[in-house]
């Protein structure tokens, strides 16, 4: 499927984010708001995104395994679509 993280994206996994408000650890599937566009399908509507870790199929040595590409903030059709 296209992507913009990665040519061989396999999942996402909203991460909990941390709240400098209250200092506590938020729900992982609490979205925040962003103008700026999804990093994974590049949607330029402003809106909820939220914080991902993902992962991906990298080659080393002849042999492609998974992998954690980085955090990134995707739009809630993305997360669903990455699951
Ligand atoms: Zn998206």
């Amino acid at each position: 499927m296209k992507n913009q993280i990665h040519p061989e994206l396999v999942s996402l996994h909203a991460l909990r984010s941390f709240d400098n408000s209250t200092g506590e650890w938020g729900d992982a599937l609490d979205p925040h708001f962003s103008k700026f566009p999804c990093e994974c399908c590049g949607s330029h509507l402003g809106g909820d995104r939220f914080d991902c870790e993902a992962l991906g199929l990298v080659k080393r040595g002849g042999r492609q395994t998974l992998h954690k590409l980085g955090e990134f903030a995707v739009c809630p059709d993305c997360l669903v679509k990455w699951q």
